[in-house]
């Protein structure tokens, strides 16, 4: 990971990068098409192993040598995976069954002797990942990641592949966002690597709820281990979603869509004609996991548009060697936050006050981590590949943000922005359809950072050099007049807060106190006390959660404690001197006496219809 990352290191120009997209798309494309190759794979799952047997024919135009190459991660999850790793008994024959030389020279690629002729491969994949951007097989079912299943050729991704998908006895159903081609659905094709790494395989014992068309196109929910009541009520409610998330764009990019659900477990990740989401439909006998739920689905659906089609330059075609770096996920994750919550309002699944409280959850989360002293949200979309899916951890925690929290943020206070300067004509909604029919319909590439800024000043008529700047700083954020355009007010102001205060949480575990969290540049962080410390005595007393809690009432701002806290093995006795806690609520509410625009804004955007 570390060394991979190094390469990226040197940050090229967008123009470096569109000239590299451009040019990688007509080299693909022209040896493509005078390639004229046939690609078809074969997957079988083995539950027993917990593997899956992979077959693959090439035919065609063949070099001498046949790079071939697993991915290292696959679209969505800007994690390093090294699939590669995976991969065991890769055997290569000629179409007679002889077998090819190969040599494995690093953990992705495999370099077969095929002499121009036809290549016969055979390899198995470890699914041991239960995840939704990996490999998982057991005895009722699989999920497939194609990434981190099937070979392409290196530098020549852009060949049509088709696919049979093998039954297993007993397992009732095979699902995928793929273009079915035959009767059953055991074969697939795809136009392309993209696509077909864009597009999972759900299989096993299913279950398919009612699927329903917008605008005559048929959407499907198909999963394993669900257990949802009302299935028709839940099913009209994500005909609502995807309706109101469509209505955005004005138009449906596709010719189906399934919603792979995966049962236990946590995450999603968008594709272009699916989306893979760990689902069981547990808490929607309740508004609150509704609420979690619904958004969590819309923001997966609404990426069909935001990221998979509206989308940075560099985020397709994809270079599945090295990763696909961009500045601007604060655009497509952030703002698919703030659609996702758009999207459910606008459906009626939530009311204006819950629309409320979920846009407040990012600006508290965003505020509250001290990150956002550190580092600006372009900063955390180039760096989450070394950060990491949720930021850096232990002391660096402090020190990252998450784009999924300023995002949203930034997409309410930009939409506010453009409402208030067009007079409510225009909104964010008009950027992603000018970024929607502009970039993927009309050019068919993604956008750069300028051209984003440009489509933006150029709906609200003016320049945006302050979000902008918020967007790539750390300058701290002003929401007043933002908040205001809506006629919301908001209550940033800093408050002392009772009691004496050290910034340390602790849980007790196997009789022990730990340090559960240490608040960044708190009485406890300045003394050297971090999380996962064990605390030995309060005062020369054994400590108990009871005693360390109730120093905020026996102690005052000013007063000391002492600590022994076990660090890393060694003992050590700490002073830490009590302080006063600061904090702001960010309460949101309603100004009195509103004007007609702020009232006209106001009810666009929290309470429409
Ligand atoms: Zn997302």
């Amino acid at each position: 990971m570390a060394t991979i990352y190094s390469k990226f290191k040197g940050r090229k120009t967008s123009a470096a990068l569109l000239t590299a997209a451009v040019y990688f798309i007509l080299t693909c494309t022209a040896f493509g098409q005078k390639s004229g190759q046939k690609w078809h794979f074969g997957i079988s799952a083995d539950p027993a192993a917990k593997k899956a047997h992979v077959t693959l024919e090439l035919s065609g135009k063949l070099p001498d040598t046949v790079v071939f190459k697993m991915p290292v991660w696959t679209t969505g999850y800007y994690q390093f995976m090294n699939f590669g790793k995976n991969v065991s008994d890769f055997i290569a024959t000629d179409e007679s069954g002889n077998e090819l030389g190969f040599k494995h020279t690093d953990q992705n690629t495999w370099k077969v002797a095929a002499n121009h002729k036809a290549v016969k491969l055979k390899y198995d994949v470890e699914c041991t990942r239960n995840f939704v951007g990996g490999n998982y097989i057991d005895t009722a079912h699989a999920y497939f990641s194609p990434a981190g299943l099937f070979m392409y050729q290196d530098k020549n991704i852009i060949q049509p592949v088709s696919i049979t998908v093998n039954k297993y006895p007993g397992w009732t159903r095979i699902a995928a966002g793929l273009d079915v081609a035959g009767s059953d659905s055991t074969q697939y094709t795809a136009p392309d690597f993209d696509v077909l790494y864009d597009a999972p395989i759900l299989m096993g014992k299913l279950e398919k709820l009612p699927g329903f068309t917008v605008k005559g196109i048929p959407h499907d929910f198909i999963g394993y281990k669900m257990a949802i009541a009302d299935k028709q009520g839940f099913m009209d409610d994500i005909k609502k979603i995807v309706e109101n998330g469509s209505a955005i764009i004005g138009e449906i990019p596709y010719k189906h869509y399934v919603f792979l659900g995966l049962g236990p477990g946590g995450g999603g990740i968008e594709h272009l004609t699916s989306a893979s989401v760990a689902f069981t439909g547990n808490g929607l006998d309740k508004q609150a996991g509704k609420m979690r739920l619904y958004s969590f689905l819309a923001h997966e659906y609404f990426h069909t548009y935001n990221v998979k089609r509206i989308r940075p330059i560099e985020l397709g075609p994809f270079d599945y060697e090295h990763g696909s770096k961009t500045e601007m996920l604060w655009v497509s994750e952030g703002f698919t936050v703030y659609y996702e919550y758009m999207i459910i309002r606008r459906a009626g699944l939530t009311n204006a006050q819950e629309l409320i409280g979920q846009l407040r959850g990012n600006l508290l989360n965003y505020e509250k981590k001290p990150g956002h002293l550190f580092q600006s949200a372009t900063q955390a979309s180039l760096e989450t590949w070394s950060d990491g899916p949720n930021g850096r951890v232990a002391d660096e925690f402090n020190k990252t943000i998450s784009y999924y929290d300023k995002g949203p943020v930034l997409g309410l206070m930009l939409d506010l922005k453009i409402r208030h300067e067009t007079q409510n004509k225009e909104s964010l909604d008009d950027v992603m359809r000018t970024l929607y029919y502009t970039y993927f319909k009309k050019l068919k590439r993604g956008f750069t950072p300028q051209e984003f800024r440009k489509v933006c000043e150029e709906t609200a008529g003016v320049k945006l050099d302050e979000l902008f700047e918020y967007a790539s700083t750390v300058k701290e954020i002003n929401y007043h007049p933002y908040f205001a355009y809506a006629g919301l007010d908001i209550d940033d102001a800093w408050k002392k807060l009772p009691g004496a205060w050290s910034g340390i949480t602790a849980k007790t575990q196997k009789d022990s106190l730990f340090i559960t969290a240490v608040e960044y540049d708190s009485p406890a962080w300045k003394s050297g006390i971090r999380v996962r410390n064990k605390i030995i005595s309060i005062d020369g007393q054994p400590a108990t959660l009871a005693a360390l809690q109730a120093l905020s009432t026996t102690k005052k701002d000013g007063d000391a404690v002492e600590l022994e806290v076990e660090q890393k093995g060694n003992l050590k006795k700490v002073k830490v001197i009590f302080g006063t806690e600061n904090s702001r609520s960010f309460e949101i509410k309603q100004m009195p006496g509103p004007d007609a625009l702020q009232t006209a804004i106001y009810k666009s955007v929290f309470d429409p219809k």
